[in-house]
């Protein structure tokens, strides 16, 4: 059966138009859903009974239960229990401009980049719409908070699950659903190259980001498995296609390595690749992981790239840390529930 918070709008209005019934209903059983909230497709009392039971023959409303929370002032990290039996995770970080949540896309993933925690399970299967629907809305009933960016950076890669990332953008983005303005939704990938083309004609002015993490195809190979399939080259041209078609900046995401990727040739090699794009640089201090062979960067290390780079004349940020002690780090709390 279909998780009723899988449906966008415009799929639940063909669905209804099927039933003959008024397309008008699904306005109506979406405020039910994102605006009243209803635990129960009974709670939706302006529908008629019958038709309620045809809703409850053709959809449920989803499951997601909250395994563990793990909390510090500026993090909240949940582990979640899917309907098989599965766990992904979400994380809420708090900024003072509002709470951002960071959403997982599939169980496990395939990618199997050399430093990340989430990679260690392989895919077991992609997340329904719902099911990362469900992380936000469980997550602000539980916390009694409002979630104002989406930042799909969580287990998993979300173009490796495209047709349900859409779907997902649709229905927390539509005005009747979560009302999230696309702006404030950023999608980051490891660079699944047709998919980044595909996205670039996807009409939402939803931010991008892709996983760069080394300059060269040498240092990516080893690090990053997908670089075999879509190397730098091929990446940054789907890039640069990206940025002429929608006229938007990319975010470029690069994990600072101590000894891997950390060095001034790798800042300068960097600045070469990305001269003239327009995009900026978001370096991201490595969370340590059980992957020992990789430690994260000193201080020194990561502003004397940083301060090269931004000589260059591109824009640089360096991301806070959030909740290094509490596991915040992609598949961290997973990882220590289940692989234990
Ligand atoms: N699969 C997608 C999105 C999820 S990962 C992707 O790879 O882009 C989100 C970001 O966290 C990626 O840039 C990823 O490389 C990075 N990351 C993974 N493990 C990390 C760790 N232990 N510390 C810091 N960043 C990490
Ligand atoms: Fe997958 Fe992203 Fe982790 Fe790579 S960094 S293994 S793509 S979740």
């Amino acid at each position: 059966m279909t998780d009723i918070y899988s449906m966008t709008k415009e799929e639940l209005i063909s669905w209804l138009e099927m039933q003959n019934v008024k397309s008008f209903k699904a306005v109506q059983i979406y405020e039910w859903l994102y605006d009243k909230r209803v635990k129960s497709f009974d709670e939706m009392t302006n529908l008629k009974k019958d038709f309620i039971e045809v809703l409850k023959e053709n959809f449920n409303l989803g499951s997601l239960k909250i395994r563990t929370k793990q909390e510090s002032d500026t993090t909240l990290k949940y582990l979640f229990e899917l309907k098989d039996g599965n766990c992904i995770e979400a994380v809420v970080m708090k900024h003072d401009y509002g709470n951002s949540i960071c959403v997982s896309s599939q169980i496990g993933c395939n990618m199997g980049c050399a430093f990340c925690e989430s990679g260690r399970l392989k895919k077991v299967r992609n997340l329904e719409a719902g099911e990362m629907v469900l992380q936000i809305l469980k997550i602000e009933e539980e916390s009694n908070i409002k979630i104002n960016s989406v930042v799909v950076m969580g287990i998993g890669e979300p173009f490796d699950n495209y047709d349900n990332l859409i779907k997902f953008f649709k229905i927390i983005n539509d005005p009747k659903g979560l009302a999230i303005g696309a702006r404030h939704i950023t999608v980051s990938t490891s660079g699944i190259v047709p998919k980044i083309i595909e996205f670039a004609d996807f009409p939402l002015q939803i931010n991008l980001a892709v996983s760069l993490h080394a300059p060269n195809n040498e240092l990516r190979n080893k690090i990053m498995k997908i670089n075999k399939v879509y190397n730098i080259d091929t990446l940054m041209d789907a890039i640069r296609y990206y940025i002429k078609k929608t006229n938007r900046r990319v975010t470029i995401e690069y994990v600072m390595l101590k000894n891997v990727n950390d060095s001034e040739a790798c800042a300068l090699e960097l600045c070469k690749l990305l001269k003239g794009m327009n995009v900026y640089v978001n370096l991201i201090p490595y969370n340590e992981t059980s992957h020992l062979e990789f430690s994260k960067s000193s201080e020194e290390d990561k502003m004397k790239f940083y301060d090269i780079v931004r000589r260059h004349g591109i824009t640089i940020t360096v991301r806070r840390e959030f909740g290094a002690g509490i596991d915040a780090a992609c598949g961290q709390l997973r990882a220590n529930e289940v692989i234990k």
